[in-house]
């Protein structure tokens, strides 16, 4: 491996340690989608157990998986085929989930149970709450341990909006973890995605990193230096579950449709945080380089203050945008910037309907092209980095500086952003 690319993998890798993008997506997702009418006005739907609906739905699914497949080879650059081996076989009825999940290529250890994740500030009877044990394939559950989460049985009635907002936090309980020939995993090594790009691997999140950015915007100069950089999946993963969504809906199946479109949702979201759409916001092109070159000289004192950077301001932004939000919950906020920016749909229409086009063209783009405007606000305010801290608070920064107001000016646009680009797509997953 030249130092070159070496340089890029090790600012990538390190630039993504333990980040999730914005932490918790269900809390958005609430107030982004309450007063949409399609959703609004939908009426509760059963909860129906996975295993009926892939009984049910088998064939039909052996043929829309194929067609998924066609789609990502003749549309998605770069993308990595699906290898035979993983064709899905609706005859094989004791396998049916295991099977389905890695045709899929995600990883077949998910739970998959049924919950709902409720807003911060709603009570939850010690009987109905969901163990968080069952919630995901990590070990460490000390961020699960904040958020509040309802058992369902199945064949109970829930609202859509429900199911919505909890499964667009779900691609990151483990939906992607350990897909990579070295991840150490007994599925890693079959799902045709090669050996994990980018991602410290000592952290067990990390190999999900690859599916939840979307470098689509770099300078030609630095994917030549590191052909990794284009192998990200959020584009395969948005199309996957939109199609998912849509057959679900088609074929009279709208829980499954619900929380399939939740699921595509949490990449459209992801892809709104500029720190997931371009690989060194606020770090030029001939920096980037000039300070690989002096790195080859044995100066290591900017590749690593770089590193540290990019790394503190990606954690310091999601958690500070994060703690604002959980705030407005946990005080019952009803009329707060924040919450009318997810919920404002003013700028739906000018962004157009979401399609393939959409992905790279519109949505990461927009955020790309955001990245290093956030990166100076950052810079410009200096107690953001407390955040960096997981056991502080909003409350505990107590701030009435121009920065801040700069920064909460921002994730306001933000917001606004994550707020259009959630209900574009799921307009066009209700599009069956
Ligand atoms: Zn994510």
């Amino acid at each position: 491996m030249s130092k070159k690319i070496s340089i890029l993998i090790f600012i990538v890798y390190l630039s993504v340690l333990g980040l999730q993008a914005w932490t918790d997506h269900t809390l958005g997702t609430y107030p982004t989608l309450a007063n949409m009418p399609e959703i609004k006005d939908a009426k509760p739907v059963q909860v129906e157990s996975f295993e009926d609906f892939l009984k049910k739905e088998g064939q039909g699914l052996a043929v829309l998986l194929k067609e998924q497949e066609e789609f990502s080879r003749a549309n998605i650059p770069n993308y990595p085929p699906k290898p035979d081996s993983l064709v899905f076989d609706p005859s094989d009825t004791k396998n049916l989930r295991k099977n389905f999940l890695i045709s899929m290529r995600l990883n077949p250890n998910i739970p998959l149970t049924y919950y709902i994740q409720e807003l911060p500030g709603v009570n939850v009877p010690k009987s109905e709450k969901f163990p968080i044990e069952n919630l995901s394939v990590y070990k460490d559950l000390s961020f699960f341990n904040r958020m509040n989460y309802r058992t369902l049985k199945v064949k109970s009635n829930v609202s859509p909006l429900a199911i919505l907002a909890t499964a667009a936090d779900e691609p990151d309980y483990g939906h992607d973890i350990g897909l990579y020939t070295d991840s150490n995993s007994e599925h890693g090594k079959e799902m045709g995605f090669g050996e994990q790009p980018f991602g410290d691997k000592r952290f067990e999140y990390s190999s999900q990193a690859p599916f939840h950015m979307g470098f689509y915007h770099e300078a030609s100069i630095v994917y030549a230096a590191g052909g990794f950089i284009k192998r990200t999946l959020p584009e395969y993963r948005m199309n996957q579950f939109l199609t998912l969504a849509r057959f679900a809906f088609k074929t009279g199946h709208p829980y499954w449709g619900y929380r399939f479109a939740g699921w595509g949702l949490h990449f459209v979201q992801d892809l709104t945080q500029p720190y997931h759409t371009t690989l060194l916001p606020g770090v030029g092109t001939t920096r980037m380089l000039w300070i690989n070159i002096i790195s080859k000289i044995g100066l290591d004192g900017s590749k690593n203050a770089m590193i540290k950077r990019v790394a503190d301001r990606h954690t310091s932004i999601e958690h500070y945008q994060f703690e604002w939000f959980y705030s407005i919950f946990q005080n019952k906020e009803t009329d707060n910037l924040m919450l009318r920016a997810f919920s404002d749909v003013s700028g739906d229409i000018a962004y157009g309907e979401f399609n393939q086009d959409y992905i790279r063209n519109v949505l990461s783009k927009e955020s790309n092209e955001r990245a290093s405007e956030l990166d100076s606000k950052i810079e410009d305010w200096e107690a953001i980095y407390k955040f960096m801290d997981y056991e502080v608070r909003y409350e505990d920064i107590k701030d009435n500086s121009n920065e801040k107001k700069a920064i909460d000016d921002y994730l306001i646009v933000l917001m606004k952003s994550f707020g259009a680009h959630t209900r574009n797509y799921l307009r066009a997953a209700l599009k069956y």
